[in-house]
């Protein structure tokens, strides 16, 4: 998979990219990362992007023939045409579910914006607009890198261990349940006893409890996409409520 960032700081890309489980898939040629510097399409002696905006008010915002142009020759880098993101605390807010569609692509590129944000026009060039959630960012480099990571580990081949994106938070809708490691008692907290037991069995129906309990407690909202047995809709009740429920199994 192939990813293009355009922005004004190009240079913030590489060390993430390059880093741990991102530049172990990269160095393994599962995606490529190529960032590119806004004012490469700017034409005046002082590289300007920027500009006031019409109407007035604070700050500066992007202007729209850099980007224009940027888009146009950085998607004509490769074969393939883009699916072209821009970042905006207005755009749709980013999740679980953005990330497995967005990991089918074969390319994307990025738009990070900078300043008090862009000239309207710009995005008529997006396929989509993403936010990261409710609140503002200096910029949208965080935000390319947030979907390339999101997106990067459910490549096959990216992670060593291909079980693990299957389990995790938000891959059915519940947040995982709780881990532990080693040791088994640290400063008298005890890990619980039923994780000791080698009992496969019972494990899996602890975490799955677990998992809905939590979900339950910490994230309400998601337990509407949640496929619930009517004796886990009860786990879920009692656990909003603040009843504690029996281990009498799955
Ligand atoms: N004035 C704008 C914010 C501009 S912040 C407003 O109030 O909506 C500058 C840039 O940072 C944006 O263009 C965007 O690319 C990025 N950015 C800021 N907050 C973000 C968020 N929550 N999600 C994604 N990108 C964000």
């Amino acid at each position: 998979m192939r990813f293009d960032a355009i922005s004004v700081i190009p240079s913030v890309f590489e060390s993430y990219v390059d880093a741990s489980i991102l530049g172990r898939a990269k160095a393994r040629g599962i995606f490529e990362f190529h960032a590119h510097d806004l004012r490469t399409w700017t034409h005046d002696r002082h590289r300007t992007v920027d500009d006031a905006p019409f109407g007035g008010g604070q700050g500066m915002l992007m202007k729209p023939e850099p980007i224009f142009e940027a888009v146009e020759a950085v998607s004509a880098m490769a074969e393939q045409k883009p699916h072209v993101i821009f970042f905006s605390p207005c755009g749709k807010p980013f999740s679980q579910r953005d990330a497995e569609r967005l990991s089918n692509c074969d390319r994307i590129l990025f738009v990070c914006g900078r300043y008090e944000g862009m000239d309207e026009r710009v995005y008529t060039l997006a396929d989509e607009v993403i936010s990261l959630g409710d609140y503002v960012l200096t910029g949208g480099e965080l935000a390319a890198m947030t979907v390339t990571d999101a997106v990067v580990r459910l490549l096959p081949g990216a992670l060593g261990d291909a079980q693990s994106p299957v389990d995790e938070s938000f891959a059915g809708s519940l947040l995982e349940y709780e881990q532990y490691t080693r040791p088994a008692t640290y400063r008298d907290m005890d890990v619980p006893e039923i994780l000791l037991s080698g009992d496969h069995g019972a494990i899996d129906c602890w975490r799955r409890e677990n998992a809905i309990k939590r979900t339950a407690l910490m994230r309400p909202d998601l337990l509407e996409g949640a496929d619930l047995t009517p004796r886990e809709e009860a786990i879920a009740r009692d656990a909003i409520d603040g009843h504690e429920h029996g281990e009498e199994g799955c």
